[in-house]
């Protein structure tokens, strides 16, 4: 039997990869994590009215390294002279606080981390910039409050606050780079037929961490206020009634299951050329599992954990999170993209 030659379809805008000066291809800097074969699955969130004894209740203290330079966009372009550097004549910036020091906020870290929890669980296509008809069935945004999946449960949807709160992270030294983001780097309309099969969103995107950020080069680039290498920043995340697994589940996001998941997150802007890899400690643990006791006694002190201690909660928290949140093969796509450290070259 002969195979049936497949019809060919004229393409009006084929995908054509950058094409280096030697005839080389750049490989593309993202890939698309797979949707769940199952549907997400939704649920009515529990109340936030009161502290639930059989939930988890807390607060982690985190690090946030910068691997490759980080820029948080405010939009703004000052003159060098409004940031103390007469050398430079205009430069996009970033938050800073009173002191001087940069600032990543809250929201904007708690979007990266929601990205990643949304890949690896039955959840719901989230702000994404597809139509309404190209959303696969049962993938559309949570919007009844009632219904909501794992991911909005946690994070929070229309009109419900979610169970976490990330707090705004300072870096802990005062200061910042001036570096370049290539102007001529931009993203390319064609990639987006890759986003699709047969008309339906095909997964989730995700760019590839690489050794290093692509650096001004030869072209001319645009002037950014950056978070350089090695500079850290701490954040609070608050949480209350979470299950074990939800708990698990973030801790995985946040790179804690590390021997086998080193997860780091892309934080920013650049993302295409290299930047915005964050690495994340959890330096320590405060939990609330007494809070009845509170009530009785201004005495109680919350329990904190570090070190082993520290360690061996969350990685009761992680294995839940595998048998009762996490899908593995998600998870495995998920990593080999945000996988950190990485021997990966950035392409452009
Ligand atoms: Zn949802």
């Amino acid at each position: 039997m002969t195979p049936t030659p497949k019809p060919k379809r004229r393409q009006t805008k084929p995908y054509s990869p950058t094409s280096h000066s030697d005839g080389t291809i750049a490989p593309k800097p993202y890939r698309l994590i797979s949707l769940p074969k199952q549907k997400p699955q939704l649920g009515h969130p529990i109340g936030q009215d009161q502290y639930y004894t059989d939930r988890y209740h807390g607060t982690l203290y985190l690090t946030l390294t910068v691997q490759t330079a980080v820029h948080i966009s405010t939009g703004v372009v000052e003159m060098g002279t409004d940031v103390k550097q007469k050398s430079i004549p205009l430069i996009k910036t970033m938050t800073q606080g009173r002191e001087g020091n940069l600032m990543i906020p809250g929201s904007s870290f708690k979007g990266v981390v929601r990205s990643a929890y949304e890949a690896i669980t039955y959840s719901c296509l989230c702000k994404t910039k597809a139509k309404s008809h190209q959303i696969p069935n049962g993938y559309s945004e949570c919007r009844n409050k009632t219904q909501l999946c794992t991911t909005c449960q946690v994070f929070g949807a229309m009109d419900w606050q979610g169970l976490i709160h990330f707090t705004d992270a300072y870096c802990q030294s005062v200061g910042f780079r001036a570096g370049f983001i290539p102007s001529l780097y931009r993203p390319r309309p064609e990639e987006g037929q890759r986003y699709f099969k047969q008309g339906k969103v095909a997964g989730r995107k995700f760019y590839y961490q690489t050794i290093r950020a692509i650096e001004k080069g030869q072209q001319q680039g645009i002037l950014v206020q950056q978070a350089a290498k090695n500079y850290s920043f701490t954040s609070q995340l608050h949480y209350r009634n979470l299950t074990i697994a939800e708990l698990g589940t973030l801790l995985i996001v946040l790179g804690q299951d590390q021997a086998k998941y080193p997860i780091a997150l892309k934080v920013g802007g650049g993302k295409p050329i290299g930047m915005g890899t964050m690495t994340v400690e959890v330096t320590k643990l405060e939990q609330a599992t007494n809070l009845r006791d509170r009530y009785l006694s201004y005495q109680v002190t919350p329990n904190h954990l570090t070190g082993e201690p520290l360690q061996q909660v969350m990685q009761q928290s992680i294995q839940k999170a595998h048998q009762e949140l996490v899908q593995a093969q998600q998870l495995q796509e998920l990593t080999d993209v945000l996988k950190y450290p990485t021997e990966r070259e950035p392409s452009i």
